[in-house]
């Protein structure tokens, strides 16, 4: 191999001629100018079907390519336009090169890849792309990476949550396959509407095929399944229910940690407040200092031990499941019922609401522990990457590194 198929094969641009190479002082960079093959001219940038020549375009254009070395490299080539039946008049297509792109196709992957598995300043630093750049070749790859996989086929159980970022003042809808665990769609917003776009874009065909749909108890979510999958069973995230038993107990623990500051108990008040993780915690992940405390608590504060009980108890029946979960909850819905404690007849009453979901998820063996798995990741995203003043560039990472289309380095 010699002369100019060295550059080619350099390049990844096998598939075209290369017609020169030459170091440019003024950039510093290396330039390969390149022409199509012949079977390769007149395609449609955005179909690549044959199309007639329409004129030469704005001339000779640029792409970025793979850093040769430490040497920057850059692809030059003419860029036509050609009449495209269905697209009208657009640039011609490039094998090495998205359309509308200003980098390889390579290049496009590298990045992407980069962004998924390492930090914004890493990415930037080693491509020397300005970050709206990189945004913008993210949402390149992951389009056609959709246009390859469709993370919508096949779906038969999926969980739906919604997760708040930037400081809790916006929301994302999110949608995960439980069979694969991958993001599957996710949008801006928390309304009906919001998850009426996901039906939409599913089809109803594809509504028709699923089977179970878990979410946590949000009415609007449920308005939504009932009307677009009549059919598909719905379950309630025992994680969310569980989440709510936590939130009563800390009730408990604020009311009587209040009533023993008023009574100027300020010893007792402050192993209260102590006392917070040690009622929080499973038993099993507790610590010795931290068992010492609940019994305390048994021994001192007979309610709020109860009302850890009952926590803890609701939390057995998701750990049961099945028929031994669902009589497990009779048994605590009695308990609940009748503990003359406040915010635990609150919940009592909203677990019985609910308890046809709840009892979906015990018979079907349904959480959205996969939703929540991907949800802690994508709250990971936005920590680290990329600014994010706009969702769409949130969402494509989170496609990219989530929802399986993330392509491979090139070359590998
Ligand atoms: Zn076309």
């Amino acid at each position: 191999m010699r002369g100019v198929r060295v550059w080619a094969r350099l390049l990844g641009v096998e598939r075209a001629i290369v017609e020169d190479a030459a170091f440019e002082e003024e950039t510093g960079s290396l330039v390969v100018r390149v022409r199509l093959r012949r079977r390769d001219r007149n395609r449609c940038g955005v179909c690549r079907r044959r199309a007639p020549g329409y004129d030469a375009g704005d001339g000779r254009r640029r792409w970025r390519a793979l850093d040769l070395g430490t040497t920057k490299a850059y692809l030059e080539a003419a860029a036509p336009r050609v009449q495209c039946a269905a697209h009208g008049v657009v640039v011609a297509a490039v094998p090495w090169a998205r359309h509308g792109a200003g980098h390889t196709r390579v290049f496009d992957d590298t990045v992407a890849w980069l962004a998924a598995h390492t930090s914004k300043s890493a990415v930037g630093a080693l491509t020397r792309v300005a970050r709206r750049t990189v945004g913008a070749i993210i949402r390149r790859v992951v389009a056609d990476g959709r246009a390859v996989r469709d993370p919508l086929a096949g779906l038969a159980r999926i969980g739906i949550d919604e997760i708040s970022y930037r400081r809790g003042q916006r929301y994302l809808v999110v949608v995960v396959d439980h069979d694969t665990g991958r993001l599957v769609w996710a949008a801006d917003g928390r309304s009906e509407r919001t998850l009426e776009r996901f039906f939409d874009e599913l089809g109803p065909e594809r509504s028709a095929a699923l089977t179970h749909v878990s979410a946590d108890a949000a009415e609007w979510i449920e308005r939504v399944v009932r009307r677009r999958a009549p059919e598909a069973v719905l379950c309630t995230d025992p994680f969310h229910v569980v989440a709510w038993a936590t939130e009563a107990l800390d009730a408990v623990r604020r009311e009587v940690w209040n009533a023993a500051r008023r009574h100027g108990e300020t010893s007792l008040a402050q192993d209260l407040k102590g006392a917070r993780f040690a009622l929080w915690k499973n038993p099993e992940d507790l610590t010795e200092r931290q068992h010492t405390k609940l019994a305390w608590i048994a021994e001192t504060n007979e309610p709020l031990y109860r009302a850890y009980l009952l926590k803890e108890e609701l939390r057995m029946v998701f750990a049961l499941r099945g028929v031994d979960g669902i009589r497990f909850l009779d048994g605590w819905l009695a308990w609940a019922r009748r503990c003359r404690i406040p915010a635990f007849v609150e919940l009592a009453r909203k677990v019985a609401k609910n308890r046809p979901g709840i009892e979906a998820a015990l018979v079907h063996g349904l959480s959205n522990a996969r939703v929540e798995s991907v949800n802690t990741k994508i709250r990971l995203l936005t920590r680290v990457a990329f600014g994010f003043h706009s969702a769409k560039a949130l969402i494509a990472l989170a496609m990219l590194s989530l929802g399986g289309l993330c392509p491979p380095l090139p070359g590998r």
